[in-house]
């Protein structure tokens, strides 16, 4: 899988523009990476200690590990709740793979719920039906940069006795009623995918808890169980994060406030842009829930006649994209589990609706300009 590749080769609005923020920080960063070269020291060192310090004051959680990718955050979360074969997992059908992947890969079964439409996050009078005797865990996604509604999830699962664990990998920094995604379920999930509102320099991931034993074992988890060296309390496996990568990071880490700060200001210039363009009641715009502070990994918008809309963007140099095209109960991968078309009606509309425009901190006004006005022709306006 390659990391974002143009729709069109005259793409002249990209979706993000990596290069942009790599420019001012360039000198920062690669003494950060001499650094380690000069050191020898590539795993398990003082730059992941650090980062994982710097990290878990930034979310306000007791303890957070770095680990290989946020795929693996998710799984090691997982293993650390105790979660295997026989266990439910309840989670979303509208998010990215690796979440319910991540449960089937230890070979517990993922249970779809549909999605709040305004949100698309789980919906948990969806959740509540969908529990049974062997339910262990919900999974709950905060999609886009929004977090879910994690009040009724939680007393949800303090009711049955579920373990939550958050899919964070696209809101760090993000607030529900002034706590931190990562910090109200048992465990949560980071990714520093390059794309991610804080991305590394290749893969990396991370997993906070307020817990001290599900921390204490990820930690053995994603260095096969050993505290010390070549004595194996539990089975794990090999997913740490690098020294290089925590370098790159603890850098990136120090802007990450402002840049999310940043991200809500270009959001609130796209509304202003659609209002005044008459577009507000034709298309969608992200929902913004009372006591909800959205970081806006994606600024996502439902559209009339999407795939016709972004074809015409495309050939207008204007690249857009669609998480997610697929529902994951109709991925052939989870055919499987028995799920049918039409069982999940939002997360189903959703999937056909959905366009996630340019956002990211430095976002060209003009090419927002650009972009509605680019809108606005094809809508006739
Ligand atoms: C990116 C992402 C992941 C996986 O993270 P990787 O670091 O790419 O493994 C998981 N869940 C969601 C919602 C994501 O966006």
């Amino acid at each position: 899988m390659s990391q974002s590749p143009p729709t069109r080769a005259r793409v002249t609005i990209p979706l993000l523009d990596l290069r942009a923020q790599f420019a001012p920080l360039r000198a920062e960063i690669m003494a950060a990476i001499e650094a380690v070269m000069e050191s020898q020291h590539f795993i398990m060192g003082n730059q992941v200690r650090a980062l994982e310090a710097e990290l878990a004051a930034f979310i306000g959680v007791r303890a957070a590990h770095g680990c290989a990718s946020g795929s693996d955050a998710l799984a090691l979360a997982l293993m650390a709740a105790g979660i295997g074969a026989g266990d439910e997992v309840i989670t979303t059908p509208f998010t990215f793979v690796a979440t319910a992947g991540a449960i089937a890969r230890l070979g517990a079964r993922p249970v779809f719920v549909d999605i709040d439409p305004r949100t698309f996050a789980i919906d948990h009078d969806a959740a509540t039906r969908a529990i049974s005797s062997r339910t262990r865990a919900l999974l709950p996604v905060h999609l886009y940069g929004l977090m879910a509604d994690m009040a009724p999830l939680m007393e949800l699962a303090q009711r049955h006795g579920l373990t939550v664990i958050e899919d964070a990998a696209q809101a760090i920094g993000a607030r529900y009623r002034g706590e931190a995604a990562g910090a109200i379920g048992a465990m949560g999930c980071f990714s520093f995918y390059p794309t991610k509102n804080l991305g590394g320099a290749g893969d990396g991931g991370m997993v906070t808890s307020n817990d001290p034993n599900l921390a204490e074992r990820v930690a053995l988890l994603r260095d096969h169980g050993s505290r010390r060296r070549y004595n194996h309390e539990i089975l794990g496996t090999n997913s740490r994060l690098d020294e290089l990568q925590a370098a790159v990071l603890r850098v990136k880490l120090r802007h990450l406030a402002q840049w999310n700060e940043r991200r809500r200001e270009i959001a609130a210039r796209y509304r202003a842009m659609f209002e005044a363009a008459g577009l507000a009641d034709v298309l969608q715009m992200p929902a913004e829930p009372a006591e909800r502070t959205h970081v806006y990994h994606q600024f996502t918008i439902r559209a009339p006649r999407r795939d016709q809309l972004r074809e015409f963007l495309q050939r207008a140099g204007v690249a857009t994209e669609v998480y997610y095209p697929t529902p994951l109960h109709l991925q052939p991968l989870f055919a499987y589990l028995g799920y049918r078309a039409g069982e999940f009606p939002n997360a189903e509309s959703a999937s056909r609706e959905v366009l996630s425009l340019p956002i990211y901190p430095e976002l060209p006004e003009a090419h927002q300009i650009r972009l509605v006005a680019t809108i606005r022709e094809f809508y006739g306006l």
